[in-house]
């Protein structure tokens, strides 16, 4: 039983309490996921267990994938089956076996986000819901609450439930019929038809309960309450459940993680661990230092045994580029040293914030992922975005003709667009030249046709006389990318195009003597929207902290630490005080990564997500001096601008005098950036969406982050 030594005293505990509900509650880095692992060794190679009766249970596909091959690593080669895995994963296993007792076939389709959104979208058209009225994401929320009440799948989803035209004029009622055209389940589906099959056929209850022996779950502070009803219902006849997490690591309260249910398990046996493993002392202080500022946790500190280490630094630069150029630099120093580059995470709160840190890796040719995410320069909207510059800039540019003629929609259809390509041909010239030509021809005269001319015939009147990003700004506007987003409340593309234009703007000030054309511009980027790169092989991994739970790294750097990015002022505009402490807790996983070296940078300049000056995260301020050696000089007003930051965000947030403690008041003046000026009219009942009224007469339900007031920059 060798490779039992290899844990501590309380962790081997944890592992040989096979029998049982047994909870390990424990601090980052602390052994915990060691120890799951660990125990799925122990049930198969001492016990003898068969693993097709062990379901083990993690949070993300990546997660899953990396237990596996830990698992995989210690049980004999091959010996463990795929109950290894996310508790979607887990529906999905099992609804392929049970499905058929609700008339669906076992090929079923899984509709992710995107297909969603679409089938959103053909909904709202048939009813006739216009997307002022109602933004795509806030009509598929409310599908998401209509499928949390109980009695849909019965209603609307068996073989016998019938679906009258009457009916369908609810939205849930519209959505699930175009959902069983195709069998196609979404993943609020896959948990719902798992616990209904589960609770309705004794016989399919009885035979999981009887075949999962064991169950464990990591991360189970992160658990939402259909999560934990799942794991409660197999587990119910063998009691054998094991859950390990962390409550200063729930990150997804936001999404329905009820860590209060963790707390509260009705253990048989509690194991605490708090030696911490991962980590130098040195990192370890700033992580108990800064979770201490939370008010709703129980206290606990981590200690470890590891030698001091090296001092975290906390670098402050006049600049983003300054940011990026000090961790290129330090990146060097450390490869010189010895360091792979797979020793490395680069963690940010926010998807747009690769831009820089991407473009600087490529100058420099170091090899870097997207770990969970898509490069920034193949992120859909930025390619839409550019391929509009690129048709200014070149109307032979068929590619880019064909990625945006219809982007956003346009409903030139598939028909249009081959008789347009054979026109093309015959006349030996391009797309866009083509529909120029023929735009009187019936077959091509269409108003949204003629209007894609001339948007971009406007944009090469502009282009000679406008800057780059200036015309970027127009495109954007006039194509209605820009709104088009908007209206889906599509935060993240929003931003990054926002950083796109920021960089625009920076090029243009960095090369201001030469006055570079939109040509040249094209041309400079390419190297980074070309970009060839390995997809396999040691390279930096970039990340944002939410992908970085669970895991380690040697050396961890944590970027754009400025108020209002991280914390995050939406989040903290949305769920006032949880946000904070959230985003606080998000700050203690990020801090926890780090194994060897930690570094916290920041800058001045212009703040994304505030659209105001950038100044140091209050995190920053929370950390004690003696903890962080800080390289730059910050002057005390940005000290004092975060101080002034917060201070509006409270007020905003937690002052008692607004209705509800919500953002905005009844009555109060807030504006819109397309809507304009409006009057909060209601508060909704959860105090973060409100009813304003518009100076139009129009009247439309608006989330927090989306509102602002007068007096306050946009
Ligand atoms: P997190 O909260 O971040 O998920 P965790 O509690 O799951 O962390 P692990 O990832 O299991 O922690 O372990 C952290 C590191 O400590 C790993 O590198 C692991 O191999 C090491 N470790 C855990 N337990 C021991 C031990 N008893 N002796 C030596 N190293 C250990
Ligand atoms: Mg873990």
């Amino acid at each position: 039983m060798t490779f039992l030594d290899d844990l501590n005293t309380r962790q081997r505990e944890a592992v040989t309490s096979t029998e049982g509900r047994v909870r390990v509650i424990a601090g980052a880095g602390t052994g915990k996921t060691k120890a799951l692992t660990y125990r799925y060794a122990y049930l198969v190679n001492v016990l003898g267990i068969d693993p097709a009766n062990i379901l083990c249970l993690t949070f993300t596909n990546k997660a899953a994938s990396e237990m596996r091959q830990r698992i995989a690593m210690m049980v004999h080669s091959g010996d463990y089956n795929d109950f290894v895995c996310t508790l979607h994963g887990f529906c999905v296993k099992f609804l392929r076996k049970e499905i058929y007792r609700l008339g669906f076939p076992k090929s079923f389709t899984i509709l992710d986000e995107e297909d969603s959104k679409a089938l959103a979208k053909e909904c709202m058209d048939e009813l006739g819901i216009k997307r002022t009225e109602k933004t795509v994401k806030n009509f598929l929320e409310g599908i998401g609450a209509d499928k949390a009440l109980n009695g849909y799948i019965e209603a609307y989803m068996l073989p016998d439930s019938v679906i009258t035209d009457q009916m369908k004029r609810s939205n849930l009622a519209c959505f699930i019929s175009r959902q069983m055209k195709n069998y196609a389940l979404d993943f609020d589906d896959l948990m719902n038809f798992t616990l209904f099959i589960l609770d309705r056929f004794a016989d399919a209850r009885e035979k999981w309960q009887n075949e999962l022996n064991y169950i464990m779950v990591d991360e189970a502070q992160d658990c939402n309450t259909d999560d934990w009803n799942l794991i409660e219902k197999l587990g119910a006849k063998h009691h054998n459940i094991f859950v390990v997490g962390d409550p200063d690591q729930c990150i997804y309260e936001w999404r329905g993680a009820r860590p209060a249910k963790f707390v509260d398990f009705a253990s048989d046996k509690d194991v605490i661990l708090d030696e911490n493993y991962r980590s130098t002392p040195k990192i370890l202080d700033v992580a108990n230092c800064v979770i201490a500022n939370n008010k709703n946790r129980i206290p606990k500190d981590l200690f470890t045994r590891k030698a001091e280490g090296r001092a975290v630094i906390h670098f402050h630069g006049k600049t983003s580029e300054e940011e990026t150029a000090w961790i290129i630099k330090q990146l060097r120093i450390l490869i010189d040293a010895g360091a792979s580059l797979s020793d490395f995470a680069i963690l940010y709160r926010s998807t747009y914030q690769s831009r820089a840190l991407e473009q600087a890796l490529l100058n420099e040719h170091l090899e870097y992922v997207i770990w969970g995410g898509i490069r920034f320069f193949e992120r859909k909207e930025i390619k839409d975005t550019l391929s509009y510059m690129r048709l200014v800039a070149n109307q032979d540019d068929d590619i880019s003709f064909i990625r945006i003629i219809n982007t956003p929609s346009r409903k030139l259809g598939r028909a249009f667009l081959d008789r347009l390509k054979e026109t093309a041909a015959a006349d030996d010239t391009s797309l866009f030249r083509a529909l120029k030509a023929h735009i009187g021809d019936k077959e091509f005269d269409k108003p949204q046709a003629r209007e894609f001319i001339s948007l971009i015939e406007d944009g090469m009147l502009h282009a000679r006389t406008a800057a780059i990003s200036d015309l970027m700004n127009r495109m954007l506007d006039r194509s209605g990318i820009k709104k088009a987003l908007r209206e889906d409340q599509d935060e993240d593309r929003l931003e990054n195009i926002d950083e796109l234009l920021r960089s625009v703007r920076f090029y243009e000030e960095a090369h201001a003597e030469e006055e570079p054309t939109l040509v040249e511009y094209l041309q400079d980027i390419a190297l980074y929207t070309n970009a060839d790169y390995r997809k396999d092989g040691s390279a930096i991994r970039l990340m944002t902290i939410h992908q970085a739970k669970g895991l380690e790294f040697p050396f961890v750097f944590i970027t754009g630490l400025s108020e209002g990015i991280f914390p995050n002022m939406r989040t903290i505009r949305e769920y006032k005080k949880n946000g904070e402490e959230e985003e606080r807790r998000l700050m203690y996983v990020a801090i926890t990564r780090a194994q060897k070296a930690l570094f916290l940078t920041e800058s001045e300049g212009y703040n994304v997500s505030t659209k105001m000056s950038k100044y140091p995260s209050r995190f920053l301020a929370e950390i004690k001096k003696n903890m962080v050696v800080v390289e730059g000089v910050i002057p005390d007003e940005l000290w004092r601008g975060t101080k002034n930051l917060i201070h509006v965000l409270d007020e905003e947030s937690f002052t008692p005098g607004y209705t509800g403690g919500s953002a905005f008041a009844v009555g109060e003046a807030v504006i819109h950036d397309i809507f304009g000026e409006g009057t909060i009219l209601s508060i909704g009942a959860d105090g973060s969406t409100f009813e304003v009224r518009f100076r139009d007469g129009s009247t439309r339900h608006l989330r927090a982050a989306f509102l602002h007031r007068p007096d306050l920059p946009a």
